[in-house]
């Protein structure tokens, strides 16, 4: 099993056995691997249309059909050019299903692969964020000062809440997404900023011995 370049072509061919390629990283036919040697997407990769909304029945079965290909187990007694490349296409494998699988990080990679803005280029949020986040710590603050762990369970109720209205804010967002993203991007970009902020303040809430089982950390 030698390593080859994935062949560019669309009717791409296996350069080991000729067996036509149902993927971009491993025969089907004879077990090859490839290194992926243009910049396929994490859509390509598991042979998806690029767009927000996923079959998700479809991306778990193209994962678990192409981990299983190259799982490093199967090249053990592979060169250790197989054996390397198993290692890293299974990785690439998991950090694009990681990605796809989840909306947030969906969002993200699509709004990139349109050109941006990235989280770099933007570090803007929506205009009432900052001051309802300095709000609800400033109840958090206080129902930790009392000990009161109903206002921390409501709090967390009302924080989730908030969360997923911004994650439907991302999806309705993600679903006018069409060819250059534009201000419907930046408008995006900023709702995705804004995650990391209910994110911290959930994690606040589990972090605390107040939230006892009923508060979880977010995901
Ligand atoms: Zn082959």
């Amino acid at each position: 099993m030698r390593m080859s370049p994935a062949p560019e072509n669309s009717a791409r061919r296996c350069p080991q056995c000729d067996a036509q390629l149902n993927n971009w990283i491993a025969c089907d036919s004879c077990e090859s691997l490839f290194d992926v040697d243009r910049p396929v997407t994490h859509f390509e990769l598991f042979d998806l249309p690029q767009g927000f909304g996923i079959d998700h029945e479809l991306l778990s079965r193209a994962y678990r059909k192409l981990a299983r290909r190259v799982h490093p187990d199967r090249f053990a007694d592979g060169s250790e050019r197989d054996r390397e490349l198993a290692t890293r296409l299974s990785a690439r494998l998991n950090e694009a299903f990681q990605t796809l699988r989840d909306p947030v990080r969906r969002a993200d990679y699509l709004l990139t692969q349109l050109g941006g803005p990235t989280a770099a280029e933007c570090r803007e949020v929506p205009g009432s964020l900052l001051a309802e986040v300095m709000e609800i710590r400033e109840k958090i603050e206080e129902a930790k000062s009392k000990g009161d762990s109903s206002s921390f369970e409501a709090l967390h109720e009302a924080i989730t809440a908030r969360r997923d209205s911004t994650i439907h804010g991302i999806e309705a967002l993600c679903a006018k997404l069409d060819g250059a993203p534009g201000e419907t991007g930046r408008e995006l970009r900023k709702l995705l900023n804004s995650m990391k902020y209910f994110d911290n303040l959930l994690s606040d809430l589990a972090g605390d011995p107040l939230s006892k089982s009923t508060v979880s950390v977010a995901p």
